[in-house]
């Protein structure tokens, strides 16, 4: 009997141990964090987190869906892609608009006539014929009040907002470890990218580094489950309504596409706060991001447009053609896509 007691507390004993080793406080999880992890939450909709990481894979210069266009955009006129859009060919994404309400709420229309461009200048811009082909090929929802679930999120052009949803089951094929510093040491999930978005990011950093600015990452990749937790938490602690201002849904995060990274600075107690759009790193940030395909996803202006206050942190990458025309022309994704739309419908008569 005191023999089976005793095995009894050693198995319980070893139990514990084990439980213990692997249930880590993660940085910013929906169980609190450590201190330094908590200063750097200022906006709920860019809370990190850590979760294992997917396996790697290497990719070219743009990922699967788009090397096709790419490799022979230069033979192709984007007139001709146009004129042979058939209206039948174009599947529009399924929708609902389950749960949508109250969530749309900071939206207001685009309406791409007052956006200041041009057929001829898509049309003429070569660097956007994969995009073009993107949007002809997939048809993402622009309509408030609904929300359009993507089936292949596996291109840079990928839009995650309010109105489109991500496949919950969707983690990229190719995250890696940018070559580039971060405010923490520890192999986490949200120290990765994308490969192309990686080897651009790195090219980012180290032009930064240059020009005198020693930005640090801070959140990269972040999984459906992540996201949720997070939002869970915040709806939690802050109700639905607050929660929908300013964090992302799960599926509606731009960091599970494995494209967008945030970056904070030492100076700023490696905190994600507005102040870094005034600072000179993050005016660097806003002036030179697009010449290695990134763009400042959430500008402070466009709000209404976007669903999301201001990130200066928040990197998005894009690739640099369509990054560059969106610096040109200070629009946001949203705009962009909204206005490429209304030229494919005018062409297929719809
Ligand atoms: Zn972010």
């Amino acid at each position: 009997m005191k023999k089976n007691i005793f095995l009894f507390l050693l198995l319980g004993y070893a139990f514990l141990l084990t439980a213990c080793e692997f249930t880590p406080i993660e940085p910013g999880s929906s169980n609190g964090g450590t201190q330094l992890e908590n200063t750097v939450r200022e906006n709920t909709n860019d809370t990190d987190s850590a979760e294992t990481n997917s396996t790697d894979m290497d990719s070219t210069e743009t990922n699967s869906t788009d090397v096709d266009a790419s490799t022979d955009t230069n033979n192709v006129d984007a007139e001709d892609v146009l004129d042979q859009v058939d209206s039948s060919d174009r599947e529009p994404l399924p929708t609902s608009s389950d749960n949508t309400s109250g969530y749309h709420d900071l939206l207001s229309p685009i309406d791409p006539a007052q956006l200041g461009l041009t057929p001829e200048m898509i049309t003429e811009n070569q660097g956007l014929l994969p995009l073009l082909e993107h949007l002809i090929s997939v048809q993402y929802n622009y309509s408030y009040g609904e929300i359009g679930y993507v089936e292949e999120a596996d291109s840079i052009y990928v839009l995650s907002n309010k109105l489109n949803h991500l496949p919950a089951d969707y983690v990229p094929n190719d995250l890696v470890e940018p070559n580039i510093p971060f405010y923490f040491s520890e192999a986490l999930e949200k120290k990765k990218l994308r490969s192309e978005a990686a080897t651009h990011m790195e090219e980012l950093f180290a032009a930064a580094n240059e020009a005198g600015y020693n930005l640090l990452g801070a959140s990269g990749y972040r999984s459906y489950a992540t996201q949720k937790g997070i939002y869970e938490n915040n709806v939690a602690n802050r109700g639905l309504a607050a929660t929908d201002k300013v964090s992302a849904r799960p599926g509606h995060s731009e960091h599970q596409t494995g494209l967008a990274l945030d970056v904070t600075l030492e100076s700023l107690s490696y905190r994600l706060v507005d102040a870094l759009g005034e600072m000179d790193e993050g005016l660097w940030l806003k002036e030179n991001a697009h010449q290695y395909g990134f763009i400042i996803r959430y500008p402070k202006e466009d709000t209404s447009i976007t669903g999301y206050s201001y990130e200066p942190w928040h990197l998005r990458y894009i690739g640099q053609d369509v990054a560059t025309f969106i610096y040109t022309h200070d629009l946001t994704v949203e705009e962009l896509y909204v206005y490429i739309e209304s030229l494919i419908e005018e062409n297929t008569g719809l």
